[in-house]
């Protein structure tokens, strides 16, 4: 059995493991024990992470539409009609009317090459490169790259831990193993989040509140709530932690710039968590335009994402579109309104590296070969790059690592934003995005993950007993739940953990207020 060491292609950890592969068949994994993140453990999205690759639904050659259909086709022609669709809405409505979404998943050098692709290939600023983000602008750099930005080891180092969010066993679980372990060992934590999770439970102070960013700024400017002043000013090494896109992009820059004026504290360190393989990678390649919805855009070319899972309205939206691509794993919902799918290979089937939140940038490597004629991202936006008019992006991945080494890609700026109120028609709570296990079901490969999906099936909401009652709801019933990006039906949990007002939901399936009542 070979083992080829690579890295996990799920969260922002960036956990080191080994594939192991039998007969060119990949059939498990196992943690790396000397890799810095891992150090012998991975949680279960890693650990199930091959299941997807020998999946029979995996797409294995290119198709286009034909007569409303899609039908299986070649690379030439499907690569011809691409260049042709995207070129006819280049010419009609301009560079600017074609989007360029890629995945926080994606490879550093797919991101560089989509880029460049966008700037230069097409003259578009519409690229967004993490749906999950949505919007990038508001994160200040030195938050991320500067000496106050820290590295997971920091958090032991800490003498207190100033945590904003909750969930982090389940959306970054080596930070909350190293904050746990932190506690054990008697570092002080405060928690500031909704939601009483395991870490709230063991913090020394919980500030159940709803806005963290106005405990943030309240601890720049005057009294914080419970003791956390004394907490603060006695602390030599304080240790900010945050989850980012744990709050709409408006209230998330309040609490970012309390973050910076917080570190004017002389020791004081920040660890921003990033959502998910690469997010980090996005935030470099500037790929973080606002726009939820592609209005105003003409054309569309998705790599690895599949907004119609996660936004009831895409499906509505796209008919707007002239020319949709979508590159991927599998056939998507989003895949299954394009025009061309292109398939793509896994993260055990490529090369290229991955950015974790830390900023470590490790090396992906190919254990087993794609499916049929599916290549790796690189190798295709290369091809779409070339055929669209750049003649130096490099033909194998050592020479587009050389390019993006040398930095030619220009900024991409974000595409503006266009979003519209969801209808008045249910109880409207306080909206606690939570990145549970259901969040993952939405993932595209843990959807085609058989010990993830066993596990995982139930969809629920929580709600603290007082609203339940004033709603005239029960434990377990099923509701229908809408906000802005669409709605869904859900079973019904009574929490404590939860506090009246506010309705916990998987992450990033809305944004702003929700809206709750029974299901017919
Ligand atoms: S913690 Fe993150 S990187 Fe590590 S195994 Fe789990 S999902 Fe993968």
């Amino acid at each position: 059995m070979q083992r080829i060491l690579t890295v996990c292609p799920h969260c922002s950890c960036g956990c080191g493991l080994y594939v192991l592969v039998e007969r060119g068949e990949a059939v498990g994994v196992m943690p790396s024990v000397g890799h810095p993140i891992s150090q012998g453990r991975l949680c279960m999205k890693g650990w199930t992470s091959f299941q997807h690759l020998h999946r029979a639904e995996r797409l294995d050659s290119p198709y286009i539409r034909q007569n409303g259909t899609l039908k299986r086709a070649g690379w030439e022609e499907a690569l011809t009609h691409l260049v042709e669709g995207l070129g006819a809405v280049r010419s009609k409505d301009g560079g600017q009317a074609i989007g360029v979404w890629a995945s926080g998943r994606s490879t550093d050098e797919e991101l560089f090459l989509l880029s460049r692709l966008a700037s230069q290939g097409l003259g578009t600023t519409a690229v967004r490169f993490d749906r999950s983000l949505q919007s990038l602008d508001h994160i200040p750099a030195s938050l991320v790259e500067g000496f106050r930005a820290a590295k997971f080891d920091e958090v032991q180092a800490a003498d207190l831990l100033l945590i904003f969010g909750h969930g982090f066993p389940e959306h970054h679980p080596q930070v909350a193993s190293r904050i746990l372990k932190a506690m054990d060992e008697g570092t002080s934590a405060v928690v500031i989040s909704p939601y009483r999770d395991l870490l709230a439970e063991r913090a020394v102070l919980h500030l159940r509140v709803s806005s963290p960013e106005e405990v943030a700024l309240a601890l720049t400017e005057e009294e914080p709530p419970g003791h956390l002043r004394a907490l603060w000013d006695e602390a030599k090494w304080p240790l900010v932690i945050y989850p980012l896109k744990s709050l709409p992009p408006d209230r998330e820059a309040r609490l970012l710039r309390a973050f910076e004026s917080l570190l004017a504290k002389a020791s004081a360190k920040v660890l921003l968590l990033f959502p998910r393989a690469n997010s980090r990678g996005a935030f470099r390649w500037k790929g973080g335009g606002a726009a939820s919805e592609p209005s105003g855009l003409k054309a569309l070319l998705v790599v690895e994402e599949d907004p119609a899972a996660w936004n009831g309205n895409f499906r509505e939206l796209v008919r707007g579109l002239d020319f949709l691509v979508v590159q991927d794993l599998f056939l998507t919902e989003t895949a299954e309104l394009a025009h061309v799918v292109l398939p793509a290979a896994s993260f055990a089937e490529k090369g290229g590296t991955l950015t974790n939140t830390e900023g470590r940038q490790q090396t992906l490597r190919p254990a087993i070969l794609p499916p049929g004629d599916a290549r790796p991202g690189w190798a295709i936006a290369a091809e779409m790059a070339r055929r669209l008019g750049l003649a130096d992006v490099g033909s194998t991945l050592e020479e587009i690592q050389q390019g993006l080494s040398s930095g030619q890609v220009q900024a991409v700026l974000p595409a503006e934003t266009a979003c519209e109120s969801p209808p008045e028609r249910f109880a409207t709570l306080e909206h606690v995005p939570n990145r549970l296990g259901w969040m993952w079901l939405k993932d595209t490969i843990l959807r085609h993950t058989d010990d993830w999906q066993r596990e995982h099936q139930d969809r629920w909401v929580e709600l603290h007993p007082e609203d339940v009652k004033t709603l005239g709801l029960r434990p377990g019933c099923m509701v229908q739940v809408a906000g802005e990006g669409g709605e869904f039906q859900a079973t019904l949990r009574i929490s404590e953990r939860v506090g009246p007002g506010v309705l916990v939901t998987p992450h990033h399936l809305f944004e702003g207020p929700v809206h709750i009542e029974r299901a017919k």
